[in-house]
């Protein structure tokens, strides 16, 4: 692996957040003052294939990089918060109910947060 893949590893690592690759390079630039977007893509790209990181898909918001770790994700649909929680691996499950075997899944369950649900008073 490069410094630069190193690097960034590191910081997805060490962020208790989920980082957009704007955010990524932001906290890379501090390290590397010469360090441009388009590496920090391709790194980030490397280590998804790698399965050293995780991409987070949002509808409507740039991708997040997460930690490899199996865990799923709740998403605030008014405000986009995201949060992680642990569920049982649902793998053999879903493999039984398909009957193939599969690579991976993604599980994003939407909701409205606290905040969210408590400002949701009756406009009208
Ligand atoms: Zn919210
Ligand atoms: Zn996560």
């Amino acid at each position: 692996m490069t410094k630069n893949g190193k690097m960034i590893m590191e910081i997805i690592y060490e962020s208790a957040e989920h980082l957009t690759a704007e955010q990524i390079f932001i906290q890379a630039k501090e390290k590397a003052p010469k360090i441009v977007l388009a590496t920090v893509y391709n790194n980030l790209k490397r280590l998804v294939d790698k399965k050293l990181i995780r991409r987070v898909t949002l509808d409507g918001s740039p991708d997040r990089y997460d930690k490899p770790t199996r865990h799923d994700h709740l998403i605030c649909d008014k405000c986009g918060k995201l949060s992680d929680i642990h569920l049982d691996d649902l793998s053999n499950r879903l493999e039984r109910d398909i009957g193939m075997p599969i690579v991976s899944y993604d599980l994003n369950i939407h909701y409205l947060c606290e905040k969210c649900r408590g400002k949701s008073s009756p406009e009208h």
